[in-house]
């Protein structure tokens, strides 16, 4: 399932539809109850496996072509850092590729949000850790930035 990550057009189409099937519901998606805990249990088998994913609570998949900015071993929200090596490796774990540099490459597959990596994603809030990703965006709660935030 980790080869999933090269389909980025794939899993953008199914982030979108999703999106468009849960937006209805999202004044039941409220953290803290049993819908949560649903989410939470789906998202950590789910996006786990596919994005190995340590549910941040913060999602921002679709802004990294479809590469989750936590895999870095930096956790660089905006990426990459300095430290790519020439062969486009990562300096922390030279045997593996730059997420970032992964996550460029796959930005250009996408059809409806691959321009969103150019953007400068705001700092995460670590509060959302652990919760589900689906509820902290449709209700709100991932967008609040901190004050004086301007992208
Ligand atoms: S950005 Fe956060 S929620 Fe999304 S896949 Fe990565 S760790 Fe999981
Ligand atoms: S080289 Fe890339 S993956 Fe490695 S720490 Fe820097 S940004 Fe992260």
């Amino acid at each position: 399932m980790l080869g999933m990550q090269w389909h980025p057009r794939l899993l953008e189409a199914v982030y979108e539809r999703s999106h468009w099937l849960l937006r209805p519901f999202r004044l039941w998606m409220v953290s803290g109850g049993v819908v949560e805990r649903f989410f939470v249990f789906f998202e950590r088998v789910f996006k786990g496996v596919i994005f190995d994913c340590c549910q941040c609570g913060q999602c921002v998949l679709h802004r990294a072509g479809m590469t989750c900015p936590m895999t870095c071993p930096k956790n660089m929200r905006n990426g990459p850092c300095g430290g790519v090596t020439a062969s486009g490796n990562c300096e922390i774990i030279p045997e593996t590729k730059c997420v970032w540099l992964q996550a460029w490459e796959r930005s250009k597959e996408m059809r409806v949000y691959g321009d969103e990596i150019l953007g400068i994603l705001p700092p995460r809030k670590g509060q959302l850790d652990g919760g589900s990703a689906w509820i902290n965006e449709l209700s709100g709660a991932a967008g609040q930035t901190p004050a004086g935030w301007a992208e």
